[in-house]
C-alpha cells in the first residue's frame, strides 16, 4: 500500500474489525468468549455442552450462542465440533490454536457457499491473500499434517453448516497458511501477556519494514493502523510484522520462518553490515504497541513448531474462487 496523499503523523490510515478472533486454549476460562473481557479468576458461566466457551454473564452466553460477536461465529455453530477438538491438542498449542481460529473463520462464513457470495467482502479479501504451499523437509512432517487434516475433517463433519466436500490436505494447508501469515496476538495486557489472536485482513495490504512509518494498534477485535511520521503521497506505507526491537538476525529469522522472505530493508542491511548496531525503536502510539511483534510470535512459543514449515517464495495470488469456494485456494 502506498500513501494516496500526504499523510501527517498520527493520521489513522485504517480502522477495521478482525476477520476472526480466538482466545488461546489456556486462557479460555478467564476471557469472556462474547465480549472478550478478562476476569480476575475463572469464569463460572459456561457453555453446558463443551469446554471451550466461558462467559462473564448469562447475557453474553445467550448472545454469543445465537449471534456470535466480532470475528467469532455463533457458538451454536461450532459447539458440536469443539466437543471433538481434543485430538488436535496432541499436535501442540500452536497447531491447535491456529486450527481453532480456522474453525471460527469457516463458521463465520458458513453462509457464503460460492465465489459470488465472497466477492467484494471480507471473505473475498481472505481468499485473495497470498499463501505458501507445503514444503516438507522430512516425510514425517507431511504424514503429521495428513493426520492433523484428517482430525480437522472429522470436526467439520460434525458441522451442519459445512455442505461442501471435505477439504483435502492441501486445501486445508492453504487455508491455514493464509491465517498464519496474517494473525497477530491480541488481548494484550499491561504486563505483556497475550491471551488470544486474530486475523486482520487489512494488515496484509501493508508491507513490512523494520523501521516502519506506521504502526498497527490492536484492540480486542479491531486493528487501527496509524502513521508514526509524515509520509509523502506515493510513498509506501509500512508496518512491522515482527518485534522490531530484536537483533537483525532474529528479525530476519522470524520473517523468513513465518513470512517467507529475507528482509533487506535499510536497517537490516546496515545492522548486518555493522554488526552490533541495534536501534531501539520507540513508537509514539502508546503501550498497546509495545507487544506488536510479540503478539505474532506468542502463539508459536511454548508449543510445538508451527504447522507451516519454511517454504519457498509464494506463487502468484490465488485465482478467483469457484464452487466450492475453498477448492481454488490450494
Ligand atoms: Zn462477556
Ligand atoms: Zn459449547
Ligand atoms: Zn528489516
Amino acid at each position: 500500500m502506498v500513501a494516496a496523499s500526504q499523510i501527517a503523523p498520527d493520521d489513522v490510515i485504517c480502522d477495521a474489525p478482525a476477520y476472526c478472533v480466538c482466545t488461546f486454549e489456556e486462557w479460555r476460562k478467564r476471557v469472556c468468549a462474547s465480549c472478550f473481557s478478562l476476569a480476575s479468576g475463572r469464569l463460572t458461566v459456561r457453555c453446558p455442552n463443551c469446554e471451550h466457551a466461558f462467559y462473564c454473564s448469562e447475557q453474553c452466553r445467550t448472545r454469543h450462542r445465537i449471534e456470535g460477536s466480532v470475528g467469532s461465529a455463533p457458538h451454536g455453530r461450532v459447539c458440536a465440533a469443539l466437543r471433538r477438538f481434543a485430538p488436535l491438542r496432541k499436535y501442540g498449542k500452536s497447531t491447535a490454536n491456529v486450527l481453532r481460529l480456522l474453525l471460527e473463520a469457516l463458521a463465520c462464513r458458513a453462509d457464503a457457499t460460492d465465489a459470488a457470495d465472497a466477492a467484494d467482502t471480507a471473505d473475498g479479501l481472505f481468499d485473495a491473500l497470498v499463501h505458501h504451499p507445503p514444503h516438507w523437509s522430512q516425510p514425517k512432517e507431511a504424514q503429521e499434517w495428513a493426520r492433523v487434516s484428517a482430525a480437522f475433517r472429522t470436526l467439520l463433519s460434525r458441522c451442519d453448516w459445512w455442505h461442501a466436500p471435505p477439504p483435502s490436505d492441501d486445501e486445508l494447508f492453504a487455508l491455514v497458511s493464509r491465517l498464519d501469515s496474517n494473525i497477530f496476538g491480541c488481548f494484550v495486557r499491561d504486563d505483556g501477556a497475550i491471551f488470544g489472536h486474530a486475523c486482520y485482513l487489512q494488515a496484509a495490504t501493508f508491507n513490512h519494514s523494520c523501521e516502519p512509518n506506521c504502526v498497527a494498534m490492536r484492540g480486542v477485535a479491531r486493528m487501527r493502523i496509524v502513521a508514526q511520521e509524515a509520509v509523502a503521497a506515493g510513498e509506501p506505507l509500512t508496518i512491522s510484522y515482527i518485534d522490531a526491537n530484536r537483533p537483525v538476525h532474529a528479525r530476519r529469522k522470524d520473517l523468513s520462518d513465518h513470512y517467507h522472505f529475507t528482509c533487506d530493508c535499510p536497517r537490516c542491511t546496515a545492522e548486518a553490515t555493522n554488526g552490533a548496531v541495534r536501534t531501539k525503536l520507540t513508537y509514539g502510539g502508546g503501550g498497546a504497541l509495545r507487544r506488536d511483534a510479540a503478539g505474532k510470535d506468542a502463539p508459536r512459543r511454548g508449543g510445538v513448531a508451527s504447522p507451516l514449515p519454511k517454504a519457498p517464495p509464494p506463487p502468484a495470488a490465488a485465482t478467483k474462487p469457484t464452487r466450492p469456494w475453498f477448492e481454488a485456494l490450494a
